[in-house]
This record gives C-alpha cells, structure tokens and sequence, in this order.
C-alpha cells in the first residue's frame, strides 16, 4: 500500500492507547475481547468498516475441525498437532456460541455434511470418518446420499452450523467494548521508545501493544507477510428466494471446493469453483466476481440442484488469506516485538478465528506459547494442497 504526502500530510493528531487492534472482520473484533478479558483496553482501526472483508461475505458455515479430511491432516500435521488444531476449533465454537446466544446472532444448528462427489472420494470419507472415531470425536456416516442428489456418501457433523457472519462481528465487537475507528487505514507501523507509532489515515497512534489482525491483507501492512499469507479469492452465488429448502445443512464437497447452504431467508449459496480457476484466483486482492468461476457455479447449481429454478440474484467474492501449510499464524513480528498478529485463516475464519484470536491475545500480552499455530514453524514442512 503507498500513501501520497496528500493524505499523510503529518497533521493527523496523535493518540495514546493501551492495545491497538487492525482489522475488524470477526478475527479483530474476537481479538479485541480476548483482549479485554486479558485487562487491556483494546481499540481497533479498520481501513472499511466492520465485516467489510473477508468475514462479511463467506458462506457462514460454522464447521467444526478442518476441511482437510480428518486422516489426511493426522498424515500432513501429525497426531497431536491435529487434535490441538481440532480443539482450537471446538474453542472457537463455544466462544461463538456465547455470542451467539448473547446478542441475539442469527444461527441454525443444521449441521454440516462433508460429502462425496465419487467413489474415490466417499473411500476417503470412510477413512476420515474411521480416523475421527479413533480419536473420539462423533460425528455420523452415511454410505450414501443423504440429500438425494446424487452424492456417495457423507460425514455429518450434527453439532455445525449456519451462522450470519456479520452480525457475529459486530456482537465480538459490542462485547468487547472496544472504540471502533473506521474508514481509518493504517500506513504505517514504527517501533519507538516503549510504545509502537501506528501512522493511519485519522490519527498517528501511540500503542503499547499492536496487534494485526488483517488477513488476506497482511503483505501490504508488512513485508514480514509476502509468502506467508496467499490473498485468494472465493465466489458464491445466491438465489432469489425459494419456496421451499433445497438442503438443511451446510454441505460441502469435492474436498471443501464446493459447498452450499439456505440462507435466513430461503437463498440458496453455492459457493466454490476455485479448483478450476485456480491461476486467476490465486495471489489477488481484487473482491470481483469472475465469469469463470460464476460459470462453475451456475453449472452446480444447474446438476446439482436441477429442482431450483429461481434465478440467481446476487453474486459476490471475497478475499482469504492461505498460508503454506494451511494453518493460521500467531507470533510477533521479527523487528517489532510489540507488533502481534492472528492471521491466515485459509478460508476457516469460522472454524478457527475466535480461538486464534485469543491465543494470539495471550502471546502478545503474556508472553504464552502459541502452540502449534506459531508462525515460526517450518512452514515449507506441511505443504497444504490450496
Ligand atoms: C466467499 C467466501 C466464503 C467463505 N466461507 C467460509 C465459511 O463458510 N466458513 C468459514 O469458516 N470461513 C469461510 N471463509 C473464510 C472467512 O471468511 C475468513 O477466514 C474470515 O473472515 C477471516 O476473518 P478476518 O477477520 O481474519 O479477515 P477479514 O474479514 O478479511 O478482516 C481483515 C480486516 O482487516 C482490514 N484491513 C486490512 N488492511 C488494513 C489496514 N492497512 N488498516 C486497517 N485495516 C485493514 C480489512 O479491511 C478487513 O476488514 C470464506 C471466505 C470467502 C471470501
């Protein structure tokens, strides 16, 4: 990101904070009551406004664990990295929960359904599923089509859900008391005598602890973050409103490429069509749709769901943020140790975030181990089919 001597024309007044929070999709705003529940006062600057990213415009599934099937992440991460990755999940869920339940956030518990586009996949989903088991977890197989639409199988995971992604963000945010500054981009980060400069378009802030919790946007904020956080773009269409449900569950399928659920008001979502379109929508921060994978979407929404003929009403895209390995990345910068960040959400933020947020919380403010998220792992080690 550059900035001309227009807009940083140094006249921006200087402002004293306790921890200063960037970013505020659900991970800055999660951040910034994991903040306050630590006894810091957080204040958060968002370039937009809140869920303007990435968080307000993902399909809402609130799954538990990876995509990754179950087996292959034992085989890419090991076993214990797994289970500490699943209960990071587990904790991300119950910290939604209680917002969810305290500020009125609209969510269905319908549940989620890894499906099988073949048979060589729903023979992957016996032995994610036998995995699962053995280290007991319960979720539900069907050898199968549960849906009716021409699946082979499917592990269903009762306890997810369909969430509203935005209404989320802005509940972490009420909880948290933090003072929102929107429409405030940072420019800059220095490190000064004790306190951190954050130079943004409003006020040059003077922090005791920062910490970065901008996604798919990380490289233009530090340079520490080229390669280690992908900007890459997601797709999803919606239908104009049907008479009935098409599915009651957040399905997902072809290895978590595709994946479709109602919205609160009787849209169908489909999202996905990456796989196919990979060069274009890889190493991007451009948030528009494109004709390619609109088109993969249209063809799903036409085989998949041929029952559906309400027209599509509204197509958007959105940017993640993909890490080598496909794990998030919790540390602090290397010239900056003031400077933290909760970053590469791998298109997971749902699954992941609130609990990220919190042990990145921890580790800038109490110097707490960030267990297997820390962002000094060999990243090169797990390389993560994207
Ligand atoms: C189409 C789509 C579908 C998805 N579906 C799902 C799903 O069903 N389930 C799931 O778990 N995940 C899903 N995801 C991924 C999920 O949305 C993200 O993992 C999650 O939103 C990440 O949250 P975040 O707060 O880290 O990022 P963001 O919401 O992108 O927030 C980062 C914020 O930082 C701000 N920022 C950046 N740079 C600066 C700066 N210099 N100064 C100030 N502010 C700055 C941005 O404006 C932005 O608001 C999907 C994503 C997309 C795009």
């Amino acid at each position: 990101m550059s900035v001309s001597v227009w807009q940083a024309d140094g006249k921006q007044p200087v402002r004293e904070v306790d921890v200063l929070v960037v970013g505020a999709g659900i991970v800055g705003t999660a951040a910034a009551l994991a903040i306050r529940r630590l006894g810091r006062e957080p204040v958060i600057t968002e370039a937009r406004d809140v869920a303007l990213g990435a968080s307000g415009r993902n399909a809402g599934f609130m799954i538990t664990g990876l995509d990754a099937y179950y087996h292959h992440a034992i085989a890419r991460y090991g076993h214990d990295a797994t289970r500490e990755v699943y209960a990071l999940s587990q904790r991300t869920h119950a910290l939604w929960h209680d917002l969810i339940s305290a500020h009125g956030v609209r969510f269905e518990r319908i549940g989620s359904m890894l499906l099988a586009e073949s048979e060589a996949e729903a023979a992957e989903l016996r032995d994610a599923y036998a995995a699962m088991l053995a280290d007991g977890l319960t979720p539900v197989f069907h050898d199968g089509d549960p849906l009716g639409r021409g699946y082979c199988a499917a592990i269903e995971q009762p306890q997810d859900g369909a969430v509203q992604p935005v209404e989320l963000a802005y509940a972490a945010l009420r909880e948290s008391g933090a003072v929102l500054v929107e429409n405030n981009e940072l420019y800059a980060i220095e490190p000064g005598d004790g306190y951190v400069t954050v130079r943004t378009r409003k006020y040059t802030f003077r922090a005791q602890k920062v910490l970065l919790c901008t996604n798919a946007y990380s490289m233009y904020v530090h340079p520490y973050f080229v390669g280690k956080v992908i900007p890459t773009r997601a797709q999803v269409l919606a239908t104009a409103p049907l008479d009935k449900p098409a599915i009651n569950t957040c399905g997902y399928s072809d290895y978590g490429y595709m994946y479709y659920r109602m919205d609160f008001d009787g849209r169908l979502l489909i999202g996905g069509g990456r796989k196919q379109n990979k060069p274009a929508e890889h190493d991007t921060s451009d948030d528009r749709t494109t004709a390619g994978v609109q088109g993969i979407l249209d063809a799903y929404l036409r085989q998949r769901f041929p029952d559906v003929t309400a027209p599509v009403e509204r197509r958007w895209a959105g940017i993640m943020g993909f890490t080598p390995d496909g794990l998030p990345l919790v540390g602090t910068l290397p010239d900056m140790p003031d400077v933290g960040f909760a970053v590469g959400f791998n298109g997971h933020g749902l699954a992941m975030g609130a609990a990220t947020a919190e042990v990145a919380a921890a580790h800038l403010l109490t110097g707490a181990s960030p267990g297997v998220l820390s962002a000094q792992r060999d990243l090169s080690l797990w390389a993560a089919e994207h």
